[in-house]
């Protein structure tokens, strides 16, 4: 395709992503200086539209930010009041009391909210200071400048054909430059990842870890609903076969959040996440809860596990990553949102000082500084043999060693100093002949629901016309190697039902249908070859979340 020019627009600071992370750092950038110059561009056809969390917000980030959310009217409404942990079998349950749990476990002072509206109220805070907010911008390049530093980013290209070449009423987009280019993406974000492989970033690093959590909201009987209250399991479907667990958060309006988390290190790649999802509600515990109530939305979302040891280098030449674009997610807590908002915090502090100091362009290390020594590298630091615990030596071992090691590094020491994660999440994949297949029940249509009922609820889209975003670097190897070594687990670990293996008169055949993406990025993660890349498509596209 010939060189495409684009106009160019110029800023102090360019924000790739209008999550918790990007929206801190514009509203804090403004903050500082009234009249810095600073955009957000975000891939959702609003702010919030492709917001996927629990979500308990532990409130330190926000109060950081904007210590009168609270007087500003932010949608930050039910505390926890209840907060279970049970360990699940089949028919039974077992509570864990609260007591021997380390403190920084504890729900209390946390709230249980929508982050989609949090971020859409961010997002009001932020354009009443002056920041440019443009959704359904998606950031589909970066832009390097003459000495290999990255200057901007280019949004806004629209209507390429099937092939990738300008399509009628093609739109070429924008160049965006600024002095500092954040990537506030969150979970394996394709410009962070980018980022990541060419200034070496992960080097010295354990590899980052993933999960892909899965999330309905239902609306239940109000007999039921106990506002404020907070339940998390683990156990039963999962059992050994891989490391996971459920939460259900009750909210406002008799809604309440169902979700499940599944650890994408598994080995047997006939396991099926979302089926374990559905399977889940059909235990006693859940069934009785949501018996006579609706599921009104349904999503998904990878989310990082690696913490502190799989954190890359958070700086290049003029770029930095914030929140999860670097995996800030304190696992065991299954908490991220507090931490993307105070590295949004910290790193426009560093840029507001370089760009006073006239700097540009160059490596915003007091940013690296912050993070790694201040309130998101503690928070991380004492969690971080949890998940390594739990991938090496399984549940239940990983429960009593990861809670002893929680409340020893609470004290500032550990005996097991800081543990490897192994292998990343698609080399943990292991031969479909070593596993036995897993018979799932059929959903009832009542309480589970077939994957492609499911994701009419999450209201996602993609123009069929424009190229298929899930790209393959070899399209021989679903069928060659992935089905006969692998039973071809993109069928199952998808959550949104985008890859079928299709049997043909010529034998099978590998299908995308890329228009039921929810922007989850697992296939990105755990293709067991590495062959699919999640390229960003045009803005707009993707899921439309209402209060997710
Ligand atoms: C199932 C699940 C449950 C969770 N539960 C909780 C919880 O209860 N509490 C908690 O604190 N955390 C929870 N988390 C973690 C939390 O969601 C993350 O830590 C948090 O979202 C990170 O914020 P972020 O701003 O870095 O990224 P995100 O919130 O993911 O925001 C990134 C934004 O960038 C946009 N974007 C991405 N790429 C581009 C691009 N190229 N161009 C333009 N826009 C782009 C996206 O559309 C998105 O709006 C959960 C995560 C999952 C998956």
């Amino acid at each position: 395709m010939a060189e495409i020019e684009r106009e160019a627009m110029e800023y102090d600071v360019v924000i790739v992503g209008a999550g918790p992370a990007g929206l801190s750092a514009a509203i804090r950038l403004k903050q500082l200086d009234a009249d810095v110059n600073v955009v957000v561009l975000e891939k959702g056809s609003e702010v919030g539209a492709h917001i996927l969390s629990g979500a308990v917000l532990d409130p330190c980030g926000i109060d950081a930010l904007i210590p009168d959310w609270k007087e500003k009217g932010a949608p930050i409404n039910t505390p926890v009041t209840e907060d279970n942990f049970y360990m699940l079998g089949e028919a039974g349950k077992l509570r864990i009391p609260n007591f021997p749990m380390p403190p920084l476990m504890n729900n209390h002072g946390n709230y249980i909210v929508s982050m989609g509206n949090v971020c859409r109220w961010m997002a009001e805070q932020a354009e009443e200071m002056g920041v440019e907010i443009f959704p359904g911008m998606a950031c589909s390049e970066l832009v390097y400048g003459e000495n290999g530093e990255v200057k901007g980013v280019v949004a806004g290209e629209f209507g390429k054909d099937a092939e990738g070449n300008p399509g009628p009423g093609y739109e070429p987009g924008m160049e965006l430059h600024g002095k500092y280019v954040f990537l506030s993406e969150g979970v394996r974000g394709s410009l962070s990842k980018e980022v990541i492989a060419k200034y070496d970033l992960g080097a010295g690093k354990e590899p980052q870890k993933y999960g892909v959590g899965m999330k309905e909201i239902w609306e239940i009987d109000p007999a039921k609903h106990k506002q404020g209250t907070v339940t998390h399991t683990m156990g039963w479907p999962l059992g050994g076969n891989a490391g996971g667990g459920s939460f259900i958060y009750h909210l406002e309006n008799n809604q309440v959040y169902v979700g499940f988390v599944v650890h994408l290190n598994y080995k047997n790649p006939h396991l099926f996440p979302y089926m374990e999802f559905q399977r889940f509600k059909h235990h006693p515990m859940v069934a009785e809860l949501l018996k006579g109530g609706k599921r009104v939305a349904y999503g998904a979302r990878a989310i990082t596990e690696g913490g502190w040891q799989s954190m890359p280098k958070l700086v290049a030449p003029g770029v930095a990553l914030l929140g999860c674009s670097a995996g800030m997610v304190n696992v065991p807590r299954i908490k991220g949102n507090h931490n993307a908002m105070l590295s949004g915090k910290a790193a426009a502090e560093a840029a507001f000082d370089a760009i006073k100091a006239e700097r540009s362009g160059d490596e915003l290390t007091a940013y690296e500084a912050d993070v790694r020594s201040g309130p998101i590298g503690k928070d991380l630091k004492k969690v971080r043999n949890v998940k390594p615990m739990w991938s090496k030596w399984g549940m239940l071992p990983s429960l009593a060693l990861g809670g002893l090691d929680m409340w020893t590094n609470t004290l500032g020491f550990s005996f097991f100093g800081t543990l490897g994660h192994g292998k990343n999440d698609a080399e943990s994949t292991e031969d479909a002949s070593k596993h036995k297949p897993i018979e799932y029940p059929k959903p009832d249509g009542t309480l589970s629901f077939d994957r492609l009922t499911n994701v009419s609820f999450a209201m996602t889209n993609h123009e069929e016309s424009q190229p298929c975003h899930l790209q393959l670097s070899d399209p021989d190897i679903p069928v060659k190697v992935n089905l006969p070594k692998f039973a071809e687990p993109a069928q199952r670990y998808c959550p949104a039902g985008v890859y079928e293996m299709v049997e043909d008169d010529d034998g099978p055949r590998f299908v995308i249908n890329f228009q039921n993406c929810v922007h989850c990025k697992t296939c990105d993660i755990k293709d067991p070859s590495q062959n699919i890349t999640w390229k960003t498509p045009q803005g707009g596209d993707g899921p439309n979340y209402p209060n997710m």
